[in-house]
C-alpha cells in the first residue's frame, strides 16, 4: 500500500506501520516514524538528496543497498523467505578463513554479517546466461598461457576486464545486477568481448572486503561465494592445439656457433640443455615434442609431454614391461594426460 510518504533517514519510500503513534516504518532503517517527521511529494528535493547520501554510506559500509523506488520489502513474503535462508558463516566457520586477521583483529559478528550479506548478494546475482562481476573465467591466451581461475572484475567500454592472476578481489556492493563491484590487484589484464564467454558450471571463490576495524593494515575480512564459471579461448592461436593447461612448454634458445663451441651446448632453455641437433631430436621423440619458431631468430617454443619421475624397487623394476632408455629408466607415456612416466630403480625401496 503506498504512503506517499519517506524515510528522513534514507528517503526509501516508507510502509504503514502497525504502531499508532508512529504509523510509518521504513524496513530499511528498521525504523518507525510519526507524520511530522516523514517526507512528503512536496519534499522531494529533499528526498532526493537523501537518497543519494544514503546509497554512498551504504556502499561504503558494506550494506545492500535495497532499490529507492518502492517500499522495501516488495511483500511480507520476502522478509520470510530471507528469514528461512541460512546464513552461511558463523564465528566458528569464518575463523579458518582468515586466521591472521583474527589474530590481529579478532573475529566479530559484524564481520559473520557483513560475509553472509556478501554471500547473498554474490550468490543472488549470478546467472548462467550473464557474466557478473567476480566471475571465474578458465582463459587460454593465444599465446598458450593457460589461466585456471582468471578473474573478471567487470564491464567497460573495451569489453571485460579480465585479470589473469589476480590476488583475492576487494568488493564492495553495486546496486545493480551485478551485486557487487571488484577492486582487485594481479597480474596480467586484457578485454575479453561480450558474448564471448561459455558458461561451464558453478565454483566457490574468495573475496574480501576491511572488517570491523576499517581499512588498516591485515584488516581484510576473508570468505567464500559460489560464482559462475566461464570459458573463454583467445582466437587466432600461435600454437594451434597447445596451451599450458594440458602441455608442457619449454622455451629453447640455440646458440652461435662460437657460443656452441665455447661452452658445448647447442640449445638450451627452461632447465634443460641439449649438446647437439642429435640430442634434441631424441628428446623430441621421447617427450612428443612439436617444436615452433619463437619471436626472436634462434629462439624457439617446444610443446612436449610433462615428466614424473618414480622410483621403484628392484623388484618391481623387473617387473616394469616398460622400454629402458640410455639414462637406466624405464618409460611409459600417458597419452591422454600428455605424461611420460619414467621410473628409476632406488635401492632405498623395498
Ligand atoms: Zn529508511
Amino acid at each position: 500500500m503506498k504512503t506517499r510518504r519517506f524515510c528522513p533517514m534514507c528517503g526509501r519510500p516508507v510502509c504503514k506501520s502497525m504502531q499508532k503513534k508512529n504509523p510509518f516504518r521504513c524496513y530499511n532503517c528498521e525504523k518507525d516514524f510519526n507524520s511530522r517527521v516523514v517526507l512528503r511529494i512536496k519534499d522531494l528535493p529533499k528526498v532526493k538528496k537523501r537518497q543519494r547520501i544514503a546509497y554512498r554510506n551504504e556502499c561504503q559500509h558494506g550494506d545492500y543497498p535495497h532499490g529507492f523506488k518502492r517500499p522495501y520489502p516488495k511483500n511480507k513474503n520476502f522478509i520470510g523467505n530471507n528469514n528461512i535462508h541460512q546464513d552461511k558463516y558463523n564465528i566458528a566457520n569464518l575463523i579458518p578463513l582468515n586466521g591472521s586477521y583474527h589474530l590481529k583483529h579478532g573475529v566479530r559478528q559484524y564481520d559473520v554479517d557483513k560475509a553472509n550479506r556478501y554471500v547473498s548478494l554474490i550468490e543472488g546475482s549470478r546467472s548462467s546466461k550473464h557474466p557478473r562481476n567476480g566471475d571465474i573465467i578458465r582463459l587460454t591466451t593465444r599465446h598458450g598461457d593457460y589461466y585456471h581461475e582468471a578473474h573478471l572484475e567487470g564491464l567497460d567500454d573495451c569489453g571485460f576486464e579480465v585479470c589473469e592472476q589476480p590476488y583475492v578481489p576487494f568488493i564492495y556492493p553495486s546496486g545493480d545486477k551485478n551485486g557487487i563491484r571488484c577492486n582487485t590487484s594481479g597480474g596480467g589484464w586484457l578485454h575479453i568481448p561480450p558474448k564471448a564467454l561459455k558458461y561451464v558450471g558453478k565454483e566457490e571463490k574468495e573475496f574480501c572486503d576491511w572488517g570491523w576495524n576499517g581499512a588498516c593494515g591485515g584488516g581484510a575480512v576473508h570468505f567464500k561465494a559460489e560464482v559462475s564459471v566461464w570459458e573463454y579461448i583467445q582466437p587466432n592461436a600461435l600454437y594451434g592445439k597447445f596451451s599450458t593447461k594440458e602441455w608442457r612448454r619449454i622455451r629453447l634458445d640455440k646458440h652461435s656457433e662460437e657460443n656452441w663451441k665455447k661452452d658445448g651446448y647447442l640449445y638450451s632453455g627452461s632447465g634443460l640443455a641439449f649438446r647437439n641437433q642429435e640430442e634434441l631430436d631424441e628428446f623430441m621423440k621421447l617427450y612428443k615434442g612439436t617444436i615452433f619458431q619463437g619471436v626472436w631468430d634462434n629462439s624457439f617454443i617446444v610443446w612436449c609431454y610433462y615428466e614424473i619421475q618414480v622410483g621403484v624397487s628392484q623388484e618391481e623394476w623387473n617387473r616394469l614391461p616398460y622400454p629402458e632408455t640410455k639414462k637406466h629408466t624405464k618409460i611409459h607415456p600417458d597419452d591422454k594426460r600428455h605424461i611420460l612416466y619414467s621410473y628409476f630403480f632406488n635401492k632405498n625401496i623395498y
